[in-house]
C-alpha cells in the first residue's frame, strides 16, 4: 500500500521538471517533485548560469587591455578567484531560493530525497521509505558528466561539476573535448589567466556546427593564446612533483596543474528502477519519448536531457511544459526541436540557427552563402585583429534564409533575435529590406549583397 496518492511525480528538480510541477499544479493537480541534490538542476546550480557568470569575469582581462585605447589609465589589474566562486555561490542560492519559493507558490509538494521507482505507478522516498502511488510519472532526471573510457590516472581529473568550485585557478589547465563544455571552460580559463591547452579527438573543435565557424573560432582562440591539439586523446595522468603530466596519444607530455575532461554528458538513469516499469531505453543509453514526451508506458513521461534529444535548457523547459499542457490541460503539445538558436559562449561567442552550409547542400537542390569577416568599430580604433565571422545560407530555390552562423561579440544575443525571423521563414529579400542600425555589428546582417558562394547539386549527385 502507498503511503500518499498524487496526480504527478516528478523525479529530478531541474529546468524541465520544475517547469512540468508548476504548470501541473496550475491545473489542479496534486504534484509532488523530488530532487535529491538541489532545486534549479544543472542550468542553475552547475551549468548554464554559473558557467556565465565566470564567463562574464573572464571578459575583464580583455576589457581592462583596451580601456587605455580610450584614453583610460587602469592600474595593475589583479584577480581574486576565491571572492568570485564565493559571489557566484551566494547567487546561485539566492536562485535556487526563488525556483523553489515559485514551486511553493504554485502548491507544489518538495521533497529533498533520491526517489525510485518500486513499480510502474509506485515511487520511494529513499530519505524517508515512504512510498506514493502517483497517476502519472514525470522522469526529468537530467544528465550528468560522462569521463569517457578509464584512463591511467581519471582520479585526478575533473569535470565541469567540479570546475565550480576549485579551490584556486589553476595556472596550466589542460581540458580534454571539443564540444560546448570544453570550449567555453578553455576561454574562460584562459580570459581568467590560465595557461590553457584544449585536447580533441577530431580534426576540429565544435562537430556538428558549421566548417567555417569552426575554423573561424579556433583561429580566435588561438590567437588569444589557447593551445589548441586535435587528432589526439588523453592517455594516462600521473601526479608528479609539480602539477600532474598528462600524457596523449602521440606520447607527448603535458605538464600541468589541473586536467578536466569534457567528454560529453550521459542521461541519469541509473538506479531509478525504470526496468521495474518496463519504459524503453533508446540505443544512445536516455529514455525513448514520443513527440509529446511519452514513454513506451503509456502515464509515465520524460523531458529535458534524460531523453537525449536536444541538451539545451530552454528545451528542457519547453518539453515540461508541453507535457503538463498535454496531460493536464487538456491541449496536445508536441515541441518543435526544429531551427532552434543556440550560442556557445566561448570567447569569441558563437551563435547559431538554422543549416550549416554542409546540411544545406545535402538538403537542397541550390544553396547561396553569403558570408563576411570584418574587424568591428571598436577593434579596429584598438588596432586589433579580432574578426567577425557573419554568415547566411539562402535556400537558392525559394530565397529562403536557412541558417544564420556568427562568431563575434554578443553573437547569443543577436542570434535570439535573427532566430525569430528565421523561424518565420523570413527571405533573403526580407533582410536586404530592413534597414541597417548604424553604427553596430549587426547591421552588417543586412548589408550582405553579394553571394559568395553558390552550390548547384548535379542531377546526378
Ligand atoms: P558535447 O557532446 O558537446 O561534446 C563532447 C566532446 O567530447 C566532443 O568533442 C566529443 O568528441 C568528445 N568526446 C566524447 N567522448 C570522448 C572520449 N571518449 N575521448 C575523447 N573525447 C571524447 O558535450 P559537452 O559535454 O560539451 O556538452 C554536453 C551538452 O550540454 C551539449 O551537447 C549541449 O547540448 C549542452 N550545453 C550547452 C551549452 C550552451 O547552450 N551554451 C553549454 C554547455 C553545454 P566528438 O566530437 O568526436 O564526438
Amino acid at each position: 500500500m502507498a503511503d500518499r496518492e498524487v496526480d504527478l511525480f516528478v523525479i529530478g528538480g531541474g529546468s524541465g521538471g520544475v517547469r512540468a510541477a508548476r504548470i501541473a499544479a496550475g491545473y489542479g493537480a496534486r504534484v509532488i517533485l523530488a530532487e535529491e541534490y538541489r532545486v534549479g538542476g544543472t542550468c542553475v546550480i552547475r551549468g548554464c548560469v554559473p558557467k556565465k557568470l565566470l564567463v562574464y569575469a573572464s571578459r575583464f582581462s580583455h576589457d581592462f587591455e583596451e580601456a587605455a585605447g580610450f584614453g583610460w589609465t587602469v592600474g595593475e589589474p589583479s584577480f581574486d578567484w576565491a571572492t568570485l566562486i564565493a559571489n557566484k555561490d551566494k547567487e546561485i542560492a539566492r536562485l535556487e531560493a526563488a525556483y523553489t519559493a515559485n514551486l511553493d507558490r504554485a502548491k507544489v509538494t518538495i521533497v529533498k530525497s533520491r526517489a525510485v521507482l518500486d513499480d510502474a505507478h509506485t515511487v520511494r522516498l529513499l530519505a524517508t521509505g515512504e512510498r506514493v502511488h502517483a497517476k502519472h510519472i514525470l522522469v526529468a532526471t537530467g544528465a550528468a558528466p560522462s569521463m569517457g573510457h578509464g584512463v591511467a590516472g581519471i582520479e585526478h581529473v575533473i569535470s565541469s561539476n567540479e570546475a565550480f568550485h576549485l579551490t584556486e585557478l589553476p595556472k596550466r589547465i589542460l581540458i580534454q573535448g571539443g564540444g560546448y563544455i570544453a570550449v567555453e571552460f578553455a576561454c574562460i580559463f584562459a580570459g581568467l589567466g590560465s595557461e590553457v591547452t584544449l585536447v580533441y579527438r577530431g580534426e576540429n573543435i565544435l562537430r556538428g556546427f558549421d566548417d567555417e565557424v569552426r575554423a573561424h573560432l579556433r583561429h580566435e582562440m588561438e590567437r588569444r593564446g589557447i593551445k589548441i591539439i586535435c587528432k589526439r586523446i588523453v592517455e594516462a595522468i600521473e601526479k608528479v612533483d609539480h602539477g600532474l603530466c598528462v600524457e596523449l596519444s602521440d606520447h607527448d607530455d603535458i605538464l600541468v596543474d589541473r586536467v578536466m575532461f569534457a567528454t560529453g554528458r550521459r542521461p541519469n538513469i541509473a538506479g531509478l528502477g525504470l526496468e521495474t516499469t518496463g519504459v524503453r531505453i533508446d540505443e544512445k543509453g536516455a529514455v525513448a519519448v514520443d513527440a509529446f514526451s511519452r514513454t513506451s508506458v503509456p502515464h509515465i513521461y520524460a523531458v529535458g536531457d534524460v531523453t537525449d534529444r536536444l541538451a539545451l535548457t530552454p528545451i528542457a523547459i519547453r518539453e515540461g511544459h508541453a507535457f503538463a499542457d498535454t496531460v493536464f490541460g487538456g491541449k496536445p503539445t508536441a515541441v518543435d526541436h526544429v531551427n532552434v538558436p543556440t550560442a556557445v559562449f566561448s570567447e569569441p561567442e558563437v551563435g547559431v540557427v538554422g543549416l550549416s552550409e554542409a546540411q544545406a547542400r545535402e538538403r537542397l537542390p541550390k544553396v547561396d552563402v553569403y558570408a563576411t569577416t570584418f574587424r568591428s568599430m571598436r577593434t579596429a580604433f584598438l588596432g586589433g585583429e579580432a574578426r567577425m565571422l557573419m554568415k547566411l545560407v539562402v535556400d537558392g530555390m525559394t530565397d529562403r534564409v536557412v541558417g544564420c552562423h556568427l562568431v563575434g561579440p554578443d553573437a547569443g544575443e543577436l542570434i535570439q533575435v535573427i532566430g525569430i525571423a528565421v523561424k518565420m521563414k523570413a527571405t533573403k529579400a526580407d533582410f536586404d529590406a530592413t534597414v541597417a542600425v548604424h553604427p553596430t555589428i549587426a547591421e552588417e546582417l543586412v548589408t550582405l549583397r553579394t553571394v559568395t558562394r553558390s552550390h548547384v547539386r548535379e542531377a546526378a549527385e
